[in-house]
């Protein structure tokens, strides 16, 4: 096994490299998928997190509400330090436990995790991809396929790590300022060359 960090800022294409990464057989824990899984009603991370906010961050169908939760975390670094308290922990212990599942095989295991670049690892990471995009061109794409508003959108990217933090960490840049085909190309020829288990 050989685990691989993949990051990159919000909306600069994790998820559609990661998903690609999957077609192509790694192993992918996606660690905002994983959150959600904790974050399921009757989950102690929900518990411990509407013991914490109340119930205006339940749905009336009693599911988390994650705007309400963005609400209060990205306008107030206290509320934000709170929030990861109660689900940084059982977040890492998670992703350790999907990750030793995979450590008597040949896999390349793929870690999406935007946080890579805020934390240290402790999983194992030898090497990480930052998918590199300008922060206009993902303010961009936030409010055009994500419904942000261009105010949120540079509130989210402001709390992040900077682009130059991220590359500096890179072992392999994927850079996704052209099409969707030019992104796959490139994911498809660092695996080729990169990634694929010999
Ligand atoms: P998040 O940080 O929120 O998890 P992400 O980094 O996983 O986001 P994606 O969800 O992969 O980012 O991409 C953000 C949006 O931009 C998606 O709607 C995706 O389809 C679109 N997108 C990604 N790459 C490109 C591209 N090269 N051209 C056009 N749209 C793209």
């Amino acid at each position: 096994m050989r685990v691989v960090g993949l990051t990159g800022g919000i909306g600069s294409g994790k998820s559609t490299v990661s998903s690609r990464l999957g077609e192509l057989g790694a192993v992918v824990v996606d660690a905002d998928a994983v959150v959600r899984e904790l974050q399921e009603p009757g989950m102690p991370v929900f518990d411990a997190m509407v013991d914490k906010w109340g119930s205006s961050i339940v749905q009336s169908d009693g599911r988390l509400d994650r705007a309400a939760v963005a609400g209060i975390v990205f306008s107030d670094p206290d509320e934000l330090r709170a929030l990861e308290a109660i689900v940084h922990p059982v977040l890492q212990t998670e992703i350790k436990a999907r990750i030793a599942a995979q450590s008597d095989t040949e896999k390349t295991v793929i870690l999406d995790m935007a946080l890579l670049a805020e934390k240290n690892n402790p999983y194992g990471v030898t090497e990480i991809i930052v998918v590199d995009l300008a922060p206009a061109e993902q303010v961009d794409r936030l409010v055009r396929y994500r419904n942000f508003s261009t105010d949120d959108a540079e509130k989210r990217i402001a709390a992040q790590a900077t682009r130059e933090d991220r590359l500096a960490l890179a072992d392999f840049v994927i850079d996704n300022s052209g099409t969707l085909a030019q992104l796959h190309e490139q994911v498809d020829d660092l695996w080729a060359t990169e990634l694929a288990p010999r």
